[in-house]
């Protein structure tokens, strides 16, 4: 669990399993390798001139501001426990990206929500962001309380669907057979896209798996036809002779 944060193979299993739609599994990917551009990197990188929230006025606007400390944060987490019942933990100020993972920290549902929340939360900074309009803060907030509504009938229906696609019961192959689960995520925003491989034996155990980061992409499509490259690729190198390769779509 520890290595979430990583590029290995680990992190990408534990986050493959996150029942939300592929383009988030990729924004977190994103969170927790630190792409998200908040005013706070770019401004140390010399990218932008300041490094203060615009919403709140905080000094800094970091990552962790944006999800959980900014005043527009707390208005939306608030309004989502009153929703949904999810409660945002206390997090540690450095590890709180991977520490989501941890079983004693927070529930598999609680999780997926506080994920997605996350990431309508930094969709919303954006448009703000390329906006000419600045919202006053009480405005914001009562924005941030609307969105919270908002995305809580989506996540709903989000969440059904992923289940949905998540269950269909695993068959093991031929006994003379390995079998490859492979998946393809592609974030049309940003233009990239991950793959992911589990290579499991006859009777179900875990043999190998990989994950690859693809920063360019073309499609969803390409990405899905990828992750079967990169399943026969997985499977050649470990000496598999007779490989079935099942993909989710
Ligand atoms: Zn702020």
């Amino acid at each position: 669990m520890q290595e979430i944060g990583g590029s290995g193979d680990n992190s990408w299993k534990i986050l493959w399993k996150l029942k939300v739609p592929p383009k988030i599994k990729v924004f977190w990917w994103q969170v927790l390798n630190e792409f998200i551009p908040a005013k706070d990197i770019l401004n140390r990188r010399h990218i932008e001139p300041v490094g203060f929230c615009e919403w709140c006025g905080s000094q800094r606007e970091t990552i962790k501001h944006i999800f959980m400390d900014c005043t527009t944060a707390r208005g939306f987490w608030r309004e989502t426990k009153a929703l949904t019942g999810v409660k945002l933990p206390s997090l540690h100020p450095l590890t709180w990206a991977s520490d989501i993972f941890q079983d004693e920290v927070c529930s598999e549902r609680d999780r997926c929500v506080i994920i997605i929340g996350m990431y309508a939360l930094w969709t919303q900074r954006n448009r703000k962001d390329h906006g000419e309009q600045q919202l006053p803060l009480q405005k914001a907030v009562q924005w941030a309380v609307d969105m919270a509504h908002d995305f809580w009938q989506t996540t709903k229906q989000a969440m059904q669907r992923t289940i949905g696609f998540s269950k269909p019961t695993w068959r093991t192959p031929p006994t003379s057979c390995m079998k490859c689960n492979v998946d393809g995520v592609f974030d049309p925003r940003t233009g990239q896209g991950a793959t992911g491989a589990v290579l499991r034996n006859h009777s179900g155990s875990f043999v190998s798996g990989r994950a690859r980061w693809y920063p360019y992409g073309l499609d969803s499509l390409a990405l899905e036809a990828l992750a079967c490259k990169d399943g026969v690729l997985l499977a050649a190198e470990r000496g598999v002779q007779r490989l079935q390769v099942e993909t989710d779509s």
